[in-house]
């Protein structure tokens, strides 16, 4: 072979690209596959997706392993790899969940657990969350080990039980126990989405960084309980009730943490106008002064992103219709922004209450306050490989309101990514946790894609 035909041939091996084509009826055929499998938590027994998972790589000749919690040994977690060249460089990890939250038969058009393709479409409980970045994972990995692709940087695929119930049998366990097989640079998981239209006037691409904390806490009074007939002052429920309408017409105040800012920065330069300006100076005294009531008032997901929320969920009290009990209780779910801390929070809230005969007593305090970096190699490949695809859609960082496995690994300062990279609407996103959850066949390759070329970039010898 003489030195043109060679250089040739690297330059076409270097540029090479999987036959989609043939990729996009393998994937369609093993996400159905996966979608099939029953996997609801509760009950959270994912053994059948982890043989499944463990068939596959074996097949493959991708070297891999299965742990099962002996606790409950319905719980089982799968750890594959593609080994890197290069052992100074921790590894990328692809982190999905097995488990799904249970459906509501009677309210789906569709059938659940059958993954039915309808029109390019596929529907079934998980095909958002998450088992289509499990797949989507899955042959992007696949597909690299076929082509005889060799990392200089190992990347790790973890699929992982009871992220539903973000119990201690999940990611928290396999941290917990088998830290030394994980130790990532980087995790790429679920929490963000890309969408034509949640976000206000762009398509954008949303990837988690942060997430709100859940902090609970119970409020307990209590006195002395009476006859019914006799009311007097000053009895455990009156005290209760008036320290909730407190609590409750608080408003608490606006607050533009670091990614919010940058959020709102990258919205507003794409925006333009008035609207765009405003976005884009949130971060200013006075213009939230002026307008951040306002953003905050677009919908309870942005509220919910601007300021620390609590939510009554639980009111316990009383027990005969004749009777002033002699103690009364209520549950608070408060959600704070990542850089609040729970103590000085609930300073706060008994500031608002000003009662001493009210106690709080704390039942969960969260852990975690990291924000990931979004000035990364790894965020900046992802960007760049998400605007290839959709070249008008804003690439912006995010902070989720709800909890999931990211939190385990930002409590260690690993700087994790939350997103699915996909392409939807709102009502598309309402069908998670909801009814009819879908997703098209273009979205599930284009998300195939997206992790194949970012794997590529970020782990492999520079090209
Ligand atoms: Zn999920």
């Amino acid at each position: 072979m003489n030195k043109i035909v060679l250089l040739i041939c690297l330059f076409t091996l270097a540029k090479a690209e999987p036959n989609w084509e043939k990729v996009r009826s393998e994937t369609v055929e093993l996400f159905r596959q996966y979608l099939r499998i029953d996997t609801s938590n509760p009950p959270g027994d994912v053994r059948r997706a982890a043989k499944w998972f463990g068939d596959i790589f074996a097949n493959e000749g991708i070297p891999y392993e299965t742990f099962t919690v002996q606790e409950d040994p319905r719980r089982m977690h799968v750890l594959a790899e593609l080994p890197g060249m290069n052992h100074e460089l921790k590894p990328l990890l692809l982190l999905n969940h097995m488990d799904v939250v249970p459906v509501d038969k009677d309210f789906w058009s569709e059938k659940p657990f059958d993954g039915e393709l309808k029109h390019d479409i596929v529907y079934g409980r998980g095909a958002l969350d998450m088992k289509s970045l499990g797949i989507m994972d899955l042959m992007a990995m696949v597909q690299l080990h076929r082509e005889g692709w060799r990392p200089e940087r190992t990347i790790k695929f973890l699929a992982v039980a009871d992220e539903e119930i973000l119990g201690p049998l999940g990611a928290s366990w396999m941290i917990k126990n088998h830290w030394d097989k994980l130790d990532p640079e980087w995790v790429w998981d679920e929490g963000g989405i890309g969408s034509k239209d949640s976000f206000p006037g762009a398509t954008a691409f949303a990837i988690a960084v942060a997430q709100k904390k859940s902090f609970w806490v119970e409020m307990v009074v209590e006195g002395k309980s009476g006859h019914g007939m006799r009311p007097y002052k000053d009895h455990a429920n009156e005290v209760l009730i008036k320290a909730l309408s407190k609590i409750i017409s608080w408003n608490t105040p606006v607050e533009v943490n670091p990614v919010m800012d940058e959020m709102f920065n990258r919205l507003g330069e794409k925006i333009g106008g008035g609207k765009g300006f405003v976005m884009e100076n949130l971060d200013n005294g006075l213009v939230r002064y002026f307008a951040g009531g306002a953003v905050a008032g677009t919908s309870v997901s942005t509220n919910a992103m601007l300021r620390n929320t609590v939510s009554l969920t639980i009111l316990e009290s009383g027990y005969k219709t004749n009777i002033i009990p002699e103690k009364a209780t209520a549950t608070l779910d408060i959600r704070l922004l990542p850089h609040v801390e729970p103590d000085d929070f609930l300073d706060d809230l008994k500031y608002v209450v000003n009662d001493n005969r009210v106690q709080f007593i704390t039942k969960r305090k969260p852990e975690n306050r990291y924000v990931s970096d979004w000035n990364t190699d790894f965020f900046h490949i992802l960007q760049d490989e998400l605007q290839r695809e959709k070249p008008d859609a804003v690439v912006m960082p995010f902070m989720t309101i709800g909890g999931t496995d990211s939190q385990f690994f930002q409590a260690k300062g690993v700087n994790t990514y939350g997103l699915l990279p996909v392409m939807v609407n709102e009502a598309d996103i309402q069908s998670i946790h909801g009814i009819d959850e879908r997703i098209s066949v273009d979205n599930l390759m284009m998300g195939v894609r997206i992790v194949y070329h970012t794997i590529k970039r970020s782990c492999g010898p520079n090209e």
